[in-house]
Order: C-alpha cells, then sequence, then structure tokens
C-alpha cells in the first residue's frame, strides 16, 4: 500500500502540502503572545468561513463528535426535548447521543437518500404549544447518503411555527466546501470538524454559537466539564487556552482558512459543485443512481451510489483499495452493501476526480459489473470541459 494517491472518502480528506507544513511546529509556550497570533486569525478565519459575525465561535481539541456534545451541553439541560431527523447514520448517531445526554428526542424517520422534512418540522412545532422542544437539529449534509438539507427553509418553518427553538446544524461535511451562512440562515449553533472542508488532520471540532444561545449557557444543567465553553471564553478573552493547545492544528485551521478565503469562498463552493455534476454524470454514465432521491438535494461532496440489486457494493471499495491503492467510501447503516461513496470533498481538482473515476471503473469492470470502461471517464471530461469554457467566457 502506497500513499500516492488522492483518497476518496468523505472524510478524512486530501491535505494540501501548504497545510501539512501548517501544521509542523516547533513547541511554542503557550500561555505567550505567540500563541494568542496563532488562535486569533484561527477563530477569526473560522468566523468568516462559516459566515457569521455575531457568534462566538471555540475551537476543542475533539472531532465532529465532540463538537455535537459541545452543541447540546451547552445548551440544554436533562429531560429537554429535541426535534431532529433520521434519515442516515450521522443524524442517527446525533440522535443516540442526545439519548445518552438524557434528552427527549423526537424523532422524525426519513428513508435514507431523502432529506430533513422542513414541512414536518412546521407542523410539530406548530403543534407545541408548551414549547417543551428547545432545539431543532439537522444534519447539513448527510455524509452517508449524499443527501443536502436546507437550512434556509429549516429555519423558515421554525420562524412560521411561532416557536423559540434554537437551530443546531452539524455542517461537518459541508462547511467550507458548500455554501453555509451562519448569521444569514439563523443558525444557533453550527458544528464543524478540521479534517472534512478545512483539508486538516482530524482534531479539532469547530462549535459557534449564536448571541442567544450563548445566553442559554448560563442556564444550561447538562453535565459539562471539558467541553464548557464558559472555560473556554473566559481564557480567550486572555488570548488563552483553558488546557494545552494543540497548536499545530490550530496553525493549521489559520492556514486553512486564508487558503479558503484566498480562493474565494464562492469560488470553493463552485469547484465542489463542478466536480460533483462531473461525477453525477460518470454515475449516470454507468447507469447507476444515486442514493440521495433528487436533484434538488444532491450533496456537492459525496456521492453514494446505489449498485445493482444482488451486488455487494462494499468489494468495490475493498477491490479498489487493494488493486489500486485507491480509498472510497463504504455504505454505512441501512445501506450498507448498496451504496458505496465517492466523497469529493476538500483539496480536490477536476483531475484528481478523473482519476477517482478511472479507478472506479477498472474496480466495476474486474468485478463484473455492466460498466464500459472510460464511459464515466468521458461523461465527467464533457462536465470538466464545458465548465471552464463556461467560466472563462464569464470572466473575459
Ligand atoms: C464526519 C462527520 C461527523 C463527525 O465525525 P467525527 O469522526 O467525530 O469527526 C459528523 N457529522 C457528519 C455529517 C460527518 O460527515
Amino acid at each position: 500500500m502506497h500513499m500516492q494517491n488522492p483518497v476518496f472518502i468523505p472524510g478524512p480528506t486530501n491535505i494540501p502540502e501548504v497545510l501539512r507544513k501548517a501544521v509542523d511546529m516547533p513547541t511554542l509556550d503557550h500561555r505567550s503572545s505567540l500563541f494568542g497570533d496563532i488562535l486569533a486569525p484561527a477563530l477569526a478565519g473560522s468566523k468568516q468561513v462559516l459566515k457569521t459575525e455575531t457568534a462566538d465561535c471555540f475551537i476543542l481539541p475533539a472531532t465532529g463528535t465532540g463538537g455535537w456534545e459541545t452543541a447540546i451541553c451547552n445548551t440544554l439541560s436533562p429531560g429537554d426535548a429535541v426535534l431532529a431527523a433520521r434519515h442516515g447514520m450521522f443524524s442517527h448517531r446525533w440522535i443516540d447521543m442526545c439519548r445518552r445526554h438524557q434528552l427527549s428526542v423526537e424523532k422524525v424517520d426519513g428513508r435514507w437518500g431523502t432529506a430533513a422534512p422542513a414541512d414536518r418540522f412546521e407542523e410539530i412545532l406548530a403543534g407545541d404549544k408548551a414549547h417543551r422542544i428547545k432545539a431543532v437539529l439537522v444534519t447539513h449534509n448527510e455524509t452517508a447518503t449524499g443527501v443536502r438539507s436546507n437550512i434556509r427553509e429549516i429555519r423558515t418553518a421554525i420562524d412560521r411555527a411561532r416557536h423559540p427553538a434554537f437551530l443546531f446544524v452539524d455542517g461537518v461535511s459541508s462547511i467550507g466546501s458548500m455554501d453555509f451562512r451562519m448569521d444569514e440562515w439563523g443558525v444557533d449553533v453550527a458544528v464543524t470538524g478540521s479534517q472534512k472542508g478545512f483539508m486538516l488532520p482530524a482534531g479539532l471540532a469547530i462549535v459557534a454559537f449564536s448571541q442567544r444561545a450563548m445566553e442559554a449557557t448560563a442556564r444550561a444543567k447538562l453535565p459539562r466539564a471539558f467541553f464548557d465553553i464558559r472555560d473556554m471564553a473566559k481564557s480567550y478573552a486572555s488570548g488563552g487556552y483553558p488546557y494545552t493547545p494543540t497548536v499545530g492544528l490550530l496553525n493549521g485551521l489559520k492556514v486553512s482558512t486564508e487558503l479558503l478565503l484566498a480562493e474565494g469562498l464562492d469560488s470553493v463552493f463552485a469547484r465542489h459543485r463542478r466536480i460533483a455534476t462531473g461525477v453525477r454524470a460518470a454515475v449516470a454514465a454507468w447507469g447507476f443512481r444515486l442514493c440521495a432521491e433528487e436533484p434538488s438535494i444532491y450533496s456537492e461532496t459525496v456521492s453514494a451510489i446505489r449498485t445493482p440489486e444482488g451486488f455487494d457494493a462494499t468489494s468495490i471499495v475493498t477491490h479498489a483499495s487493494r488493486k489500486y491503492d485507491v480509498a472510497f467510501g463504504v455504505g454505512l447503516g441501512d445501506v450498507a452493501g448498496k451504496v458505496f461513496r465517492i466523497g469529493h470533498i476538500g483539496s480536490l481538482t477536476d483531475v484528481m476526480a478523473l482519476s477517482g473515476i478511472a479507478a472506479a471503473e477498472m474496480a466495476m469492470v474486474d468485478l463484473g459489473l455492466k460498466v464500459d470502461l472510460g464511459s464515466g471517464v468521458s461523461a465527467a471530461q464533457d462536465v470538466y470541459r464545458m465548465a471552464h469554457d463556461t467560466e472563462a467566457l464569464a470572466a473575459a
């Protein structure tokens, strides 16, 4: 196994050379001003990527899962109700965590491949006259199914029901790759991690709280210790950290946000959209369907691809890894064995995407699937050639 090839798993994502170097730091005294010079721009850059001017942002040594915990334990109390859609592995796990924290979960089950249903949320919230529900939890991009939910519509649903519930969004596999607007969409807590759109190793949870959510931190009664953002806030006020910070990763985050903002968030989103469109064209050329049930909810960062009935989709992933040293994502949970996933998130170009599509084709042909070598590559090539022509014309 060599590691020359890009990975096509939907996280952790490929780490650009410049970020690998940024993470590689000599030891420094985190109580000196040197540390503040890393932390402050990492926080400011994260807020820009989240598109928030008003939220308080915290960066913790954890992963996205720790970010979920940070969101709930700082704002809620035992017995509080939360409303959540369960339509993929990640929404499933966040709900499970809520239950372990003694929250009462009002769940709306959806087929894997559908989005969080704003209309159902509106009905349920409108019926909750006693305002028992304290927060609505949404997975912006279900990484297991390649489904994007519409956060703006869900905010509208909460407002139309005239309900005071918070809106908590898991943006782990969307933020930094797909359009996300914390302030404009009225998100109260946004959660992400370092190893997806930020193109870094795993190790940081990035969690931003609206001012209304910050007020709730004083009332919240769920037990919290390591993830207590009040300790973080106190230390941040003097440019410090409540315990030993992961300095290298924080420096990586500073540089990552600089990279994203220098490319321009709109260009980053357009690149992901273009690459995803090419991958979807390849899937159509192979004659397969996506797990996501309709185009309006297609993810721009991951495609979960249904293979023919009776075929073990996981064998594509195992074979591609063994024979070609290329990593794709396996199906998780309800769709295990039924889909394989091509991650197209983070540091990726059209040319890299073409190599992944080509490798997937070789694996599928090796395994006897009726796919023509070159069919998906050719379909994606057409998308990328034309998209570049259109973009060049627009810039001229
Ligand atoms: C990757 C991911 C997570 C977090 O996983 P960690 O392994 O804890 O970083 C959470 N939600 C979504 C949607 C994800 O894609």
